[in-house]
């Protein structure tokens, strides 16, 4: 379960009380704040505030003293020019404070991305719960042999079985040994501090993660893409929903020249020329390497 029925009626309290404001508000964005977008078996992520909309950042890129909003056609037109030249610091105008729950191993890995303000829930002044992060049989895939930081086919069978039970099994185990560690009858037990060392990799943690859209959209091209690890690019796809809702032209703008684009090398690009000159080009009279052939060839083909 991501949310208890408690936490449900805490987000839903918080959801009936409106007040007017003069701040920029995003329509889309409002129709999410507070809700939590399930993730994974346990896990969610959901928006806590926000600053800013599409028309913050052309307001920031024009420097104005009114809404700095002209035609919204001239406003796309302005972020997707801003987008297309690596213009930042009119995106970084906006912010989000998303609440994410998410398994330790998959909070490593965000942790790596250090333009965010982050707080986490403390393991040493509270018990963490009992959840663990079981993959889905679909998911439960073998190493790939073509890539080192990958996976294959899913595993099947007496295997699949296996290691699921050896997953569930070897978490409980922990989780009871942390448990009586903690709470020693009629004695201290040992400080939660101490006894978090024995939980396993796959407990659920959260965190409140604030980030500007600037940074925010370096994130998700990196979490977002099919290289990331399955189970930190279900949240950024979870992410990226919202981003569409919140500020829809930059987002469409991020789509299209981050997501959808790619950035071609010198080499690469005079390629490119002798091949619409008609000219037949290979690996080896193109000057790069075959790494640099084959993914050039995924961009083109
Ligand atoms: C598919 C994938 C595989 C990965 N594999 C590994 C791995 O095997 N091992 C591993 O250790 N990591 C790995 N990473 C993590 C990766 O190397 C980055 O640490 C992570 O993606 C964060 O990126 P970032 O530093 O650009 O982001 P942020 O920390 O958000 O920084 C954003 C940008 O700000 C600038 N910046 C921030 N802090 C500094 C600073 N202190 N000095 C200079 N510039 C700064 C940089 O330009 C940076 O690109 C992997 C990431 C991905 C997506």
């Amino acid at each position: 379960m991501s949310v208890t029925p408690e936490q449900q009626a805490e987000i839903d309290a918080l959801r009936a009380q409106t007040r007017p404001t003069l701040r920029a508000v995003s329509d889309g964005m409002e129709a999410h704040l507070y809700k939590a977008i399930p993730v994974l078996d346990h896990g969610f992520v959901r928006v806590i505030d926000y600053m800013g909309d599409d028309a913050a950042i052309c307001q920031a890129a024009r420097v104005s003293y009114g809404k700095g909003t002209k035609s919204v056609q001239n406003d796309e037109g302005l972020i997707r020019y801003l987008m297309r030249h690596w213009h930042s610091t009119p995106f970084e105008m906006c912010e989000v404070k998303l609440h994410v729950k998410l398994p330790v191993f998959v909070a490593r890995q965000w942790i790596r991305h250090r333009t965010a303000n982050v707080n986490e829930y403390s393991a040493r002044y509270s018990i963490l719960d009992r959840e663990f992060y079981i993959p889905d049989p679909s998911q439960l895939a073998a190493q790939s042999v073509i890539n080192n930081q990958g996976r294959g086919e899913a595993l099947t069978g007496e295997e699949a079985a296996r290691v699921l039970a050896y997953l569930k099994g070897d978490a409980a185990q922990c989780y009871d040994h942390y448990e009586e560690m903690i709470s020693q009858e009629g004695q201290q037990g040992l400080a939660r501090e101490l006894a978090r060392m024995n939980l396993p990799a796959n407990i659920y943690t959260q965190w409140y993660w604030k980030v500007d859209l600037h940074n925010l959209f370096h994130f998700l091209r990196l979490r977002a893409d099919s290289h990331a690890q399955y189970e930190i690019r279900v949240y950024a796809e979870a992410i990226c929903e919202v981003v569409r809702d919140w500020v829809p032209a930059a987002y469409g703008a991020f789509e299209d020249y981050r997501m959808g684009g790619a950035t071609l090398s010198g080499k690469a690009l005079e390629c490119i020329r002798r091949m619409l000159k008609g000219e037949e080009v290979t690996q080896e009279t193109s000057g790069m390497s075959k790494g640099e052939w084959r993914e050039f060839q995924g961009v083109i083909l």
